[in-house]
């Protein structure tokens, strides 16, 4: 089933948490010379109109990157995901939000490489022309194309089954962003299927789940059972913009949970994170949860909070 349209829900308080984290996890990696392997097994369409089209159906980006746009006091983790998305608009009107692929290929360095699959005919089509008209634009500004070349790579299959043949990677440095929509329940237990088959192949790359903190079982179930896959530690950020509505529409709540995590980023994270429910909150159920810890199922310790 494919009718989810990442458009709609573009630069919401979801996409805020999911690309702020993305751009630590990346400038981490970014901090050895060695060139590493991104791969988004769920891309999406790379790059999003917030003044035209879906996004503007629910403006759901003024619980996001709305409320952000004129801080002049980010804390500076925040200010570098601001930054990008800035940059994105050079006009200083707010009207262009970038998804995970071209958050991650603004990052990454040249000698790294960006494996991105996505399975929607439309959205693949929107995603390639993004990567066209980018390179086209840095063709014009005497920068070396992204796309032309080994760099990115863009597929349309299954991101979950694509996943064993790219691990490990050739350089054994990467990351994975695994965001699908969640929309069927199958969706939950493919990512734990596909992480604990990941881990076994490349025990020590990085992976990103973004999940959605619903009242359904299986999303209330997912975390506690990533906390089992056998890898060497693991954290888990939730933001929740408000108490869950009486009618339990909507999402007002997301986490990340991330695999063998920098050990930056829950510093990081405690610095951020109030910056975050303080400027998106909309009522006093508004707030963060993060903890760290390691698998388990290697002893059992218990999170630290
Ligand atoms: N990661 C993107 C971002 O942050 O900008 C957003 C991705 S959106 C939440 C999920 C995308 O996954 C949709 O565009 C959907 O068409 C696509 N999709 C759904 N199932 C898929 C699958 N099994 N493999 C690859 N793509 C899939």
């Amino acid at each position: 089933m494919l009718s989810y349209r990442h458009g709609f829900h573009a630069g919401n308080h979801a996409d805020v948490l999911k690309h702020f984290v993305l751009v630590q996890l990346l400038q981490y990696l970014n901090q050895k010379d060695t060139a590493y392997t991104y791969i988004d097994t769920h891309a999406g369409a790379g790059l999003y109109a917030l003044d035209s089209g879906y996004a503007t159906k629910n403006a759901e980006f003024e619980t996001g990157i709305g409320p952000l746009w004129e801080k002049k006091d980010l804390p500076p983790a925040l200010a570098d995901y601001m930054a990008l998305v800035k940059e994105l608009n050079p006009s200083g009107k707010m009207r262009y939000y970038p998804g995970s692929p071209y958050c991650a290929s603004k990052i990454m360095r040249e000698q790294d490489r960006l494996r991105l699959f996505e399975l929607h005919p439309s959205e693949i089509k929107v995603l390639s022309e993004n990567f066209r008209k980018m390179d086209a634009h840095a063709a014009e500004q005497g920068h070396r194309p992204a796309v032309r070349g080994k760099r990115i790579i863009i597929s349309d299959a299954d991101g979950f089954e694509s996943l064993k043949a790219l691990l490990p990677p050739p350089s054994r440095r990467g990351i994975v962003l695994i965001d699908p929509p969640f929309e069927v329940k199958d969706d939950y237990r493919r990512v734990r299927v596909a992480l604990e088959d990941a881990v076994k192949r490349f025990s020590t790359g990085t992976y990103a789940i973004w999940y959605p903190v619903l009242q359904r079982p299986e999303s209330r179930q997912l975390p506690e059972k990533l906390k089992r896959i056998d890898c060497k530690d693991w954290l888990n950020v939730t933001l929740s913009i408000s108490g869950p509505s009486p009618d339990g529409f909507g999402l007002h709540s997301s986490g990340m949970f991330i695999l063998n995590p920098p050990w930056t980023l829950a510093a990081t994270l405690k610095e951020v994170m109030p910056y975050l429910v303080a400027t998106l909150g909309r009522d006093k159920g508004a707030h963060f949860e993060l903890e760290t810890g390691i698998p388990v199922s290697s002893g059992g310790s218990r999170p630290l909070r």
